[in-house]
């Protein structure tokens, strides 16, 4: 018999990391462990609820603006999103319409093969080497585009200027994005080849480094007619994606510099400090260039570690996938919680 469920979208969604009711040690879902910026404090206390009576603009183009001028831009050059998930997501309605399988690696931020699913795209993954580096040379194949994270995730791994401008010099006729959610923890970004390359998004976010992920704000910076074609499928689909107080807020966080680069400059220290020791317990783990670190150890269970951390209140991320269910994603918090989370491990192992 038929049924109006026979016309259900089918779709396998993304599992976010858990946020616990109560207080905990949240080293799982690469927050920032640091307030935002002061200036946010007091742009959210002089915000004027008046203006909530009006839709905000849908051009958005105050952040805009903000966010060209602080990367060399012009605001023609920059979208922005309700995260970079929700700038990432229209990217894929925006660029993936070929027949062609899109390609991204087999270990990698778990939500691009939902999209894919979402938006009837097909994929294909191009596997990591035995180190989880990704393998350039595998993405030079006929596709109908191509999506990494530079630092990928979970493995934390870092590419350099050269090997992003090899995968682009192989892949001229699709659109090459590059997901730079965690960028600002060491990495060198590939902005700067938006301007040679027509056919490259660079994607960022404020959840990272900018410490706002309960704001909700990502962009992308490319070539003028990637974003207006962007913008043509964001007002086919929702004009108003971006609220007044992210707009206004958002716009505000950036002009505060030198916190952004204290802060992330302090968590790159806490994550070198925390390699050593994790060293000193029998972890190996990857060379970070994120807020978060990668391990295995030595003897111990990676799934066991994780469920044990939990007894005591201390959350990290496990994924149960094949060739990385023996390892944790640890996000770097304060110096502090990493104190806090040593001293747990040293009763578990
Ligand atoms: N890309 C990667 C690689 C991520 O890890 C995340 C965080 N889950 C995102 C994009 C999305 O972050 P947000 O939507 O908060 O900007």
């Amino acid at each position: 018999m038929k049924t109006w469920r026979d016309n259900v979208r089918k779709v396998v969604p993304y599992v976010p990391g858990e946020q616990p009711k109560r207080k905990v040690i949240k080293l799982n879902t690469n927050e920032n462990p640091y307030p935002p910026s002061p200036k946010v404090e007091e742009a959210l206390q002089g915000f004027d609820a008046e203006c909530l009576r009006l839709y905000p603009d849908p051009d958005c183009f105050s952040l805009r603006t903000v966010l060209a001028e602080y990367y060399g831009f012009e605001p023609e050059n920059v979208f922005v999103g309700v995260g970079s998930d929700d700038v990432i997501s229209m990217a894929f309605m925006t660029f993936f319409n070929s027949d062609k399988p899109i390609l991204f690696p087999d270990i990698t931020y778990s939500f691009y093969s939902v999209w894919a699913d979402l938006h009837k795209i097909p994929y294909e993954t191009v596997a990591v080497d035995e180190n989880f580096k990704i393998i350039k040379e595998d993405f030079y194949r006929e596709n109908g585009g191509v999506i990494f994270p530079n630092p990928n995730a979970p493995t934390a791994i870092c590419e350099t200027l050269e090997f992003v401008k090899d995968i682009l010099e192989n892949n001229r006729d699709v659109v090459v994005i590059v997901d730079e959610a965690y960028i600002d923890f060491g990495g060198e970004s590939v902005l700067e080849l938006t301007r040679e390359y027509d056919n490259l998004l660079v994607v960022q976010t404020f959840s990272k480094s900018r410490s706002m992920a309960g704001m909700r704000i990502g962009y992308a910076i490319g070539n003028q007619e990637l974003i207006k074609a962007m913008n043509d499928v964001k007002f086919s689909f929702n004009s108003y994606t971006m609220n007044q107080s992210a707009l206004y807020i958002g716009g505000e966080e950036v002009k505060d510099d030198e916190y952004f680069k204290k802060t992330t400059q302090k968590i790159i220290a806490t994550r070198e400090k925390t390699k050593e020791r994790l060293k000193e317990l029998g972890f190996e783990y990857t060379d970070s260039k994120a807020n978060f670190l990668f391990v295995t150890h030595k003897t111990k269970k990676a799934k066991d570690i994780f469920e044990d951390l939990k007894q005591k209140d201390i959350f990290v991320r496990y994924f149960n996938l094949p060739r990385i269910d023996n390892y944790l994603r640890i996000t770097i918090g304060t110096d502090e919680e990493m104190d806090s989370l040593i001293t747990a491990l040293k009763e578990i192992l």
